[in-house]
């Protein structure tokens, strides 16, 4: 494969003929370099602020990561990111810090155009992750990870939430699935949502209904939060204007993620959420050459281990792809 050129000054270029450029800083996007690298794809990782403000994804702004394979005793968010960038660094992966603004699919190579010029690559790993979306009401900025979280399933089995009262607002499937979830964990799960059904699968809803340990407050939103050093409450404002005090230590938003893909347009298919569409088992978009990764395509799993299980499955995908291209050529 040929050698990443440098900034070309004649054409403007910061890269030209990239073998493997990925987007992103999550575990998937690490995975696929960490491939992409070991096949002697020199990757380029571009690492943009553009969402979070940091680089890393959402595990950075999570605590203990318990469920991720290889860390008995757990691993902290931005430790596990950190190994898998030093991993993926090891076997020669290059990093650019900076946000791709728009990918031009339209041209072979691809332009990508980042914040610092733009770079040309034959082959492109989108693995941009997806955030959760959160409400802002009085109190939930300074209790967001001291009991406010987005995310049952990565910071449910924390102690402090340990056979607490907790409350999750929302009344999609991950709602239902974080509040079934949150049941191990807590003595009693509430679930608040706006309307007054559900919006979740019915045999989802109905299992949150049949649970015990749950009690749903239908036609209810939050208002506040309060606490101490914690959080300790939270103040529910039903559709008719009455309120409801809840003395819960764990919030947890389930009311929906945004995948990072509004950069991609033109002939990138998306679905009506913005999930970049993938053929079958694989990571193949409407685009050859170009492959996603991780949130951005998956609005089902979510976790770490299964965007890093598809960032491998992108460099298999985008290796298979950048012989094929060698062998026509040499034809
Ligand atoms: P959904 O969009 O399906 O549901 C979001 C929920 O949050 C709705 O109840 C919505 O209320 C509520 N909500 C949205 N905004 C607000 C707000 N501002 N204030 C209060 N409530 C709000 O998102 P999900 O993450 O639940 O699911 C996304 C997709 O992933 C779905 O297709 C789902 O089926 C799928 N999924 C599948 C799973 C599985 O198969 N195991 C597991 C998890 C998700 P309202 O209904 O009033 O709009």
């Amino acid at each position: 494969m040929a050698k990443n050129t440098y900034f070309n000054y004649r054409s403007g270029v910061l890269r030209e003929n990239v073998d493997v450029l990925i987007v992103g800083s999550g575990p998937a996007a690490w995975t696929a370099a960490i491939y992409a690298a070991r096949a002697d794809l020199k990757p380029l990782v571009v690492a943009g602020f553009l969402k979070g403000g940091i680089r890393g994804g959402q595990l950075m702004t999570t605590t203990e990561v318990e469920n991720y394979p290889g860390f008995v005793d757990g691993v902290s968010g931005p430790a596990l990111m950190d190994i898998l960038e030093k991993q993926a660094r090891r076997f020669g992966t290059e990093i650019l810090e900076t946000d791709v603004q728009r990918i031009d699919t339209s041209k072979s190579p691809f332009i990508v155009e980042t914040k610092k010029g733009n770079i040309t690559a034959k082959a492109v790993i989108v693995a941009t992750g997806a955030y959760a979306k959160k409400l802002v009401v009085p109190g939930s900025e300074e209790y967001w990870n001291k009991g406010i979280s987005a995310c049952a399933v990565c910071d449910g089995a924390l102690p402090i939430f340990r056979d607490k009262e907790l409350l999750v607002i929302g009344g999609g499937d991950t709602a239902c699935e974080e509040a079934l979830f949150l049941t191990k964990f807590g003595s009693k799960v509430h679930v608040a949502l706006r309307r007054d059904q559900f919006r979740a699968s019915k045999i989802m809803a109905e299992r949150v209904m049949n649970n015990d340990k749950i009690e749903v407050h239908f036609n209810h939103q939050i208002e506040s939060v309060e606490g101490d050093n914690f959080l300790t409450k939270a103040i529910l404002k039903g559709n008719d204007g009455t309120k409801k005090e809840l003395a819960v230590s764990g919030l947890f938003f389930a009311i929906g993620h945004t995948p990072n893909s509004d950069f991609l347009e033109g002939d990138l298919k998306k679905d009506d959420n913005g999930y970049i569409m993938v053929e079958g088992f694989s990571s193949k978009t409407s685009v050859q050459g170009i492959y996603a990764a991780g949130d951005v395509c998956d609005k089902v799993y979510r976790q770490a281990i299964t965007s890093a299980g598809m960032g491998c499955m992108a460099a298999l995908d985008a290796e298979k792809f950048l012989a094929e291209i060698e062998q026509k050529v040499k034809h």
